[in-house]
């Protein structure tokens, strides 16, 4: 085709080299991050560098202002006049400060109203401050994207008051950002793991940075977040274990350090945590002193901290009215939770696996760019449009084969193949059906059509390609193709016509009244499944890396398989999950040192100083 020209209707030109695409932010108190999805998929933007992870730091001398990674150099260069961690400022008046004082090294204005600070012979405020930040930010996705981006979803705590909030949105007008949303981080760490697309569900954030605890109990119905409880400590962080090793190392010297020197100890002892994560020791030497760190003297100086953050937990629970079990899953953010024992102690604290995949420094940020894209995209809309009830169909038994569940965001598709079931079967019924219930008879046949010219082939050889597909409108369109032979049926469905919404409304309730029973039986037999993989899993382990046992714990080992192995013969799925999750702990430092010997292995061949480079 030629390349046409385009014109806009009179008075609808957008504004030239505008973009339609938006940002996610998570503008954070030490640090921020920016990034930015595209087809439901979100990426961290990098800085000229290579880094994403920008530090919450503005430097103002000669009338002007850095940020970010030369802030922080002008700050260890032991420079005046950098902020850093403004956001415990923001929505503050200078009345509040006395309760976030002890973290503020820099100077305040005297007088009423909001915070001023004092820096480089002039007065800013926290808003201007962060406006900075921002302003960088946004600096940096325009270099790496090649195009300015204007508009952005940035993240606030959960507990930020209305007046933190307008303080953060008028930060980023000054920046020149156009704020789509400001959404919470704990949703946003719940969006980056996709668990919007989920059934409903309670989820637990578990946030735990470098000055800061912060837990909160989300609520996930009809594709939206409501945020039951927040609990949290503003003084409890990585930051207390770098200073719990340094005072260590400070009982072995006999001098009282400068606080530039303390500066560079904390530094130091920072550093040599965070490689305790791959590897089994690391050394601080400072003034002649010097420490040999390992997994077990870190998990001695965490495990006070991990303690409280607990007790948090456990608050915020109360809060909530829940219990522990009452959680669907976990997810982790800050980068203090890459330590060992706080994902083991938070595992056993929920009874469950939690969801660690993503870079628990990025995951806020990612989940902020998913919602930006989904509200440049769709609208408003997008969270709450979803089909209302199950979509599937009809499988050996009677039983529904639920190809697109309640709740799923419109448009969407979803493919699955079928076989047949008796050798030289020619066609097959295709039972469209709608409903939340696992029997056929339970749900409500929407549709039904036959796809013939099946070549004949013995049962379970044929593979029948079966599509759901549902348009904005939310109009249905099923097709089955058969992949040997290519005979295609296609059928086109309205599937809320003539569905009142009360029906809509019984429909789910029957759906949930009854699913308890009917999915009990195939969760059992998935635990089993499980658990077994899980023997099979710690077996080959062990089969491999025998030297890395302990004594004594090769018996422990087998003897939890035992009690495993009890629970997969019986009935009850909970001990099954229960007996799998004491198998994990007891297995859990065993597999941290094969993991610690092929990261090592992975190293060797690299020198000391390449290493640290990589900090
Ligand atoms: P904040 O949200 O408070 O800005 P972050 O989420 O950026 O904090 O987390 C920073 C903290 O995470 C620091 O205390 C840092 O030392 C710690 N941290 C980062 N990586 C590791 C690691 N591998 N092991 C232990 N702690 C780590
Ligand atoms: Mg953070």
């Amino acid at each position: 085709m030629a390349n046409l020209i385009q014109i806009y209707e009179p008075g609808e030109t957008p504004l030239p080299h505008a973009d339609t695409a938006a940002i996610g932010i998570d503008l954070g108190t030490t640090h921020s991050v920016v990034s930015i999805a595209s087809d439901g998929v979100a990426e961290p933007i990098h800085d000229a560098h290579g880094r994403a992870v920008i530090p919450s730091m503005v430097h103002y001398s000669g009338g002007g202002a850095v940020v970010g990674h030369a802030a922080k150099f002008a700050y260890r260069e032991g420079e005046s006049d950098v902020i850093a961690s403004v956001k415990r400022l923001m929505g503050k008046s200078a009345a509040d400060v006395e309760t976030v004082a002890g973290h503020i090294a820099y100077e305040m204005a005297e007088g009423e109203g909001l915070v001023r600070l004092k820096v480089d012979g002039k007065q800013v405020t926290p808003v201007e401050v962060s406006a900075e930040i921002l302003s960088h930010l946004r600096g940096i996705a325009a270099d790496a994207l090649g195009r300015d981006v204007a508009r952005a979803v940035i993240t606030v705590p959960a507990y930020f008051d209305d007046a933190a909030r307008a303080a953060t949105k008028d930060a980023a007008r000054i920046a020149g950002l156009e704020v789509l949303r400001l959404i919470n981080e704990p949703t946003a760490a719940a969006l980056a793991y996709g668990l919007d697309q989920k059934q409903d569900g309670i989820f637990a954030i578990y946030d735990f940075g470098g000055g800061t605890f912060d837990v909160s109990i989300l609520k996930l119905e009809n594709g939206v977040f409501q945020v039951l409880a927040t609990a949290g400590d503003t003084k409890l962080g990585g930051d207390d274990i770098d200073h719990a090793i340094a005072a260590l190392m400070l009982e072995k010297v006999d001098i009282a350090p400068a606080p530039a020197e303390l500066g560079e100890l904390l530094a130091l002892c920072r550093l040599a945590k965070e490689r305790l994560s791959t590897a089994e020791t690391a050394a601080v030497t400072w003034r002649g002193a010097h420490i040999d760190l390992d997994g077990g003297m870190l998990e001695q100086l965490a495990a006070p901290l991990v303690d409280r953050t607990l007790a948090c937990c456990a608050s915020a629970l109360q809060d909530a009215k829940l219990n522990a079990e009452a959680i669907d899953g976990v997810v982790l953010v800050g980068g203090s939770t890459r330590i060992a024992l706080v994902k083991r102690e938070v595992a056993r604290f929920f009874a469950s696996k939690p969801y660690d995949s993503l870079d628990p420094d990025l995951v806020v940020a990612l989940g902020a760019a998913l919602q930006a894209e989904a509200l440049t995209k769709g609208g408003d809309h997008l969270l709450l449009d979803v089909i209302a009830l199950s979509l599937g169909l009809e499988t050996m038994g009677g039983i529904v084969e639920k190809l697109i569940h309640r709740n799923t965001p419109i448009p969407c598709a979803v493919s699955q193949e079928f076989t047949t079931y008796q050798d030289g079967q020619t066609a097959m019924k295709i039972n469209v059906v709608q409903g939340e219930r696992e029997k056929t008879d339970d749900c409500r046949s929407l549709a039904a059509f036959t796809l013939s010219g099946i070549p004949p082939m013995a049962a379970g050889a044929a593979r029948i390609q079966v599509t759901f597909s549902i348009d904005a409108d939310g109009l249905l369109t099923v097709s089955a193709k058969e992949l040997v032979s290519g005979a295609v049926q296609q059928i086109e469905v309205n599937p809320s016509y003539g569905l009142a919404f009360e029906e809509i409304e019984r429909m789910v309730s029957a759906g949930m009244k009854h699913a308890r029973g009917d999915i009990l039986e195939r969760l059992l037999i998935e635990a089993r499944v499980d658990a077994e993989r899980v023997i099979m899993d710690v077996g080959s382990a062990i089969k491999a890396d025998e030297a890395l046992l302990k004594p004594g714990e090769l018996a422990m080992i087998d003897g939890q398989i035992a009690r495993l192995k009890t629970a997969i013969a019986g009935e009850n799925r909970e001990r099954i999950d229960h007996e799998v999750h004491q198998l994990n702990a007891i297995v859990g430092p065993f597999a941290q040192r094969r993991m610690d010997k092929a990261i090592n292995s992975a190293l060797s061949g690299r020198s000391v100083d390449d290493v640290n480079n990589d900090n």
